[in-house]
Parts: structure tokens; sequence; C-alpha cells
């Protein structure tokens, strides 16, 4: 099944220049776009590459590497950069701009569970922590979901020659989240499925839902962009109601742009969600990763 769209302009160029882009044609968007540049800025802290994880001995070979990992992360750097990126979240114009500028300086903060639920992708654990701040889960959820993005990153670069080759599974084979984006990359347009998160990128055959693993071809279909044709389009799945967005690249994204071109694309989530295609709302894996403090005597 092939539906047209009506699309919007397409991403490109490196990381910066397609954030100060997007800052100028969308100045909606510029609250998140801040806070996102306050992460790349964080990122070149080379002192996250200490974060070297250790992986479980018991992971099964399906199961993304950082599954039940144990990675060491200073309590006071967590706690510095969290508290650090909520007080400029908390300078934005919105709603929750004042909780989160007093979730920042509260005592109640628990920058290490929270940096961990986020990982875990753990919706109850991140409510309960956000209960105990004094703010709305939504709106810290969104402010640590990029203060983890730094940490995910360097676990990924650490991990990246462990990615098993063979991996033909639908979500990151590093941190387990589904994919935000695919490439359909170079002239051979080879599909690249794209973590938002560690930047991880990994293969999978064209024909095949990431998220229910169909590979029945009558139940996959594509939502075509009315002006670009395959280079933007999302592609469907009537077994699950998934849809995953796929855009045309000569070029790899660099880890720090894709979740520029997931937030330059909404156009397409919105054309999805439109059709009644959605996201999973559950993770492929209880991760059940634990940040532990280097300082501290191991107790196992
Ligand atoms: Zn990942
Ligand atoms: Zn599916």
């Amino acid at each position: 099944m092939t539906v047209r769209l009506p699309i919007m302009s397409r991403s490109g160029g490196g990381a910066r220049r397609q954030l100060d882009g997007l800052a100028q044609a969308h100045p909606e968007w510029r609250s998140w776009l801040n806070l996102y540049a306050e992460t790349l800025r964080a990122s070149e802290d080379p002192t996250w590459a200490d974060a070297v994880p250790v992986l479980a001995n018991d992971r099964s070979p399906i199961a993304p590497l950082l599954l039940g990992a144990r990675v060491p992360l200073s309590p006071r750097q967590a706690d510095a950069w969290v508290r650090h990126l909520l007080t400029i979240a908390g300078r934005e114009e919105g709603p929750q701009s004042g909780a989160l500028a007093a979730a920042a300086e509260s005592d109640r903060l628990d920058a290490v569970a929270l940096l961990e639920a986020t990982i875990n992708q753990d919706a109850p654990r991140l409510a309960a922590l956000a209960d105990a701040a004094g703010v709305d889960p939504d709106a810290l959820g969104a402010v640590v979901q990029l203060a983890a993005l730094p940490l995910l990153r360097a676990c990924a670069r650490t991990l990246a020659p462990l990615v098993p080759q063979a991996w033909n599974g639908g979500c990151c084979p590093v941190c387990g989240a589904w994919p935000a984006v695919a490439e359909s990359r170079g002239l051979e347009r080879s599909r690249r499925l794209r973590c938002g998160r560690c930047g991880t990128d990994w293969g999978l055959v064209a024909l095949r839902c990431p998220f229910c693993g169909t590979d029945e071809h009558t139940q996959l279909g594509s939502l075509i962009s009315e002006t670009e044709g395959e280079a933007r389009k999302v592609e469907t799945c009537e077994t699950c109601r998934g849809y995953v967005k796929s855009v045309a690249t000569l070029r790899a994204w660099s880890p720090e742009e894709v979740p520029l071109v997931d937030l330059a694309s909404v156009d397409l989530d919105l054309a999805a969600i439109d059709r009644d295609f959605g996201r999973p709302t559950a993770s492929a894996f209880d991760l059940g990763l634990r940040l532990t403090d280097p300082a501290a005597v191991p107790t196992s």
C-alpha cells in the first residue's frame, strides 16, 4: 500500500549546522534545541569515556550489549550534569520551567537514579522519581532523556567493536531502544536503522518490521512524500500497526545528527499517527542496567 503525503524540507549537514538551521526555521523548537546544543557541548567532556560498561556474563546473544550491564559513573558528575541541564531547562519559557528550575535545586533530586531509569526506559520508576522531585514526569523525562545521551554515546563508542555483525534485530544492539529513524543510505539505498539515544546503526533486511519482525510483504507498506518520493517516507506494518521513518542520505549520519533528523522529520510522524500507526509503547527489553559508583567497594 502506498499513500502520498505532503512534505516539508529535508535535513542535512553536520549536527551543529543542522541545529542552527532548525532553530532558524522553527523558532517553536528553540527550547529543545538549546538543551540539545548544551548536550552536544557536554558530550565533548572526555571523562564520559571513563564509563566503560562491565557486561553481564549471562547475557543472551540476541539481547542488546547493555542488558544487565554495570556502568561506572561518578555520582558527583551525574548530579552536576543533570542539575546543570535542568537549570537551563528552567530558564526556557514553558509551563514547567519553574518546576524544572526548582528541581535543579532540590535535595530530593536523585540524578543517578534518574539517568538509570531513563536508560532502562523504566517509566514507572521515572514517574516516582519525578514525583519525589515535585516535577511533571513528562517534563523531567524530556530533560533527562537528553542528559543520558553523553553517557550512552560514550558507551556505544566503547562497545562498537562488540556489536554482532549478524545482528538482525529490530532494536538497538547496544542500548535496546527502538530505531528513531531509518537511513536509506548511499546510491544502493541500504537500509540502516539508527538509535536516537546511543547513535548506533545496524542493518535490517528491507522488508521486515523492526517491531514485530513480520516479513509478510502484504502486511508492509509505505507512506510516500508527495514532493520527495522515496527520499522521505514512512514504512508501515499492518500486523502491529507500527511505523518507522525512512530518510535517504548519501552518507551515514553521526550519532549527534540522529535526534535532529528525527525532529526534522516530525511531519512524517504526524502523517503516520494520522493514519493510526504508532510507535511501540513498550521497550524491546527490560535492560536492567545499573550505574555504579566507581569509588565504592564492589559488593559482588
Ligand atoms: Zn542505542
Ligand atoms: Zn510490525
